[in-house]
């Protein structure tokens, strides 16, 4: 087995190696990109997370304030209800014909309950 030649390392162009840096720098080189992408996957996510989280809150705010009673029980409505579970479809999740006022209570088990089954064929 021959051994690769040994060429300068590409960051501090000191030390030999046979890969493209040498051991004390190849820690550095993968520490940053991994910093870097780190940073930058954050950044992405959360303005995407964020933009989402604000207009998804006004629009069911705006809209809620008209409906303040729950649909499925009479008690004061805390969030929205998707009647046709959206299942991260977002024509669905925006349409406004597929939304139900609803307590927290009832639009979590209601989730339970179409998570446990084939939507409504399955009753409670
Ligand atoms: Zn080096
Ligand atoms: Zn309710």
């Amino acid at each position: 087995m021959a051994l690769s030649p040994k060429k300068p390392c590409l960051r501090c162009r000191k030390n030999l190696t046979t890969l493209t840096y040498c051991a004390t720098c190849m820690p550095i080189i993968e520490a940053r990109k991994k910093k870097e992408n780190k940073e930058y996957e954050k950044k992405r996510g959360s303005s995407r997370e964020r933009g989402y989280d604000s207009a998804w809150q006004k629009a069911s705010k705006a809209w809620l304030s008209k409906r303040k009673v729950c649909h499925y029980c009479g008690k004061p409505s805390e969030c929205i209800d998707h009647i046709i579970a959206h299942k991260g479809d977002k024509k669905l999740f925006w349409d406004k014909k597929n939304w139900r006022p609803s307590c927290i209570k009832c639009n979590s088990s209601k989730c339970a309950r179409e998570e446990g089954g084939f939507g409504n064929a399955r009753r409670i």
